[in-house]
Parts: structure tokens; sequence; C-alpha cells
């Protein structure tokens, strides 16, 4: 219908679930804002998917089979994934939440809630600038200082253009993922709307970043999945 690089991406959301009619019901709901739903029905799931795609928004029921949800929080902090979650509970202690939030939950909803105060809720965490970012970004002896925007390897400041800066961050945000050109257009050019591709200038833009962080250090940190988009991790892809 639309052109190929016309329409803009919708947000990629992950509800994980572990009681089917809920699942589907909070997918179709979500779906319906024209947002791009996957679903997960265990920890062990969610862990796996998280560790392929990026998302924007991670909808957790702490609630699930085996490991729970506040495992797969815990799996994706310390991961250094900043990716907002939303935890869905039942529990109404305040130790509960308390524990949800320390372990890096952004906001709670209790169960059960209305479809329509899930929505907002979901709304005000993908609005939200730099939703639970820290201010150091790091990867290796790589590290970002996200408010002042300067970069350092092995304590040598690293001169960067701040579309470089745009482009680390946003690598260093989705560390360990695979970060697609399509993303990088949507969510670092911020052009919607072309139509022609991107592709060439953020390969381009990609190479020279890496000249800059990666040089000729042994260790490589950005590395190119082919014919997919980059990924920085501190090992070798
Ligand atoms: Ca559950």
């Amino acid at each position: 219908m639309t052109e190929p690089g016309a329409a803009p991406l919708p947000p990629r959301i992950l509800v994980v679930e572990d009681e089917p009619k809920t699942r589907e019901s909070l997918a179709e709901g979500l779906r319906l804002e024209e947002w791009e739903v996957q679903t997960a029905s265990t920890a062990e799931d969610a862990i796996a998917i998280l560790g392929r795609t990026a998302f924007d928004l991670v909808v957790l029921d702490w609630m699930l089979p085996q490991k729970d949800g506040i495992d797969v929080l815990q799996d994706l902090r310390g991961r250094g994934l900043q990716v907002p979650v939303l935890m869905l509970t039942a529990r109404t202690a305040l130790s509960d939440r308390v524990e949800g939030l320390d372990s890096g939950a952004d906001d709670y909803l209790l169960k059960p809630f209305a479809l329509a105060e899930l929505v907002a809720r979901c709304r005000a965490l993908l609005r939200r600038p730099g939703a639970g970012f820290e201010r150091w970004l790091r990867c290796g002896d790589l590290q970002l200082d996200t408010r002042a925007r300067i970069a350092m390897r092995s304590e040598r400041e690293i001169a960067l253009t701040p579309r470089e800066v745009d482009v680390l961050e946003y690598l260093l945000r989705h560390q360990g993922q695979i970060v697609t050109r399509a993303m990088l257009e949507r969510d670092v050019w911020k052009q919607e709307h072309r139509m022609t591709s991107l592709d060439n200038v953020i390969d381009v833009q990609i190479m020279r970043l890496r000249r800059k962080v990666d040089g000729d250090a042994a260790d490589r940190l950005i590395h190119t999945i082919r014919g997919v988009g980059y990924r920085i991790a501190k090992e070798s892809a």
C-alpha cells in the first residue's frame, strides 16, 4: 500500500503474559493503536526474544510459571538493556512494588485494569525521553556520557560529531541487539517519510564512527550483521 520507507515504523512492544486469553486481548488492544506487538508466554521465551530483537517497550506480567517477571527484568537490566518496562501485577503489598522498582521496572499496573489505562501508561512510557536511561553507557572500555555527550575509550576522549554521538548512544542503548538501518532511520535520523532509502548514508556514518571508536583496537566493539544492520557488543559477534 505504501512506498517502501515511506511509512513510519510503529513502536515495537513485547507482551509477556502466560495466561493465553489475557495475552491475546492485551496484544489485540495494543495492535489497535497500530503498534507492532510480539508476545511471549514464558520468562525463558521473553529473555530469548529480547536477546534477538530490540523493543521500545515491554509489558511484563509479574507472575509467570517457573521464572517470573522479576527474573526477566533482572536479566534485561543485567545485560544493560534500557528498554522501558511496564509491570503488570496482582500484588498490592508495598514491599512487592519496591522489589519490582529496585529490579528496574519503570511503571506498574495493578490487575485487573481497563485496556484504556494500559494504553495510556504505554503511551506515557513511549513518550518519555530517555525513560529509565542512565547517564553513563558503557561497553567494554568504551563509555559515553550521554549528558555531556563525550565518548571515551580507555580513558582517551574520542572526538565525535553530534550525529555520531546520536548513533553511538542508540547502539549502546540497544547493546547486544541488532540495530537495523530502518531503526536508525526512524529513531536517529528521524526521517519517516522519505521516498529514497538512507541506507548508504547510514553505512558511511557507521563506517566513520567505527574508525573512531575501534580504530586499530584489538577488540572491536561495533559489528556489522551482514544484510541486517549493526550491533555493539564486547564479544565479537
Ligand atoms: Ca500471569
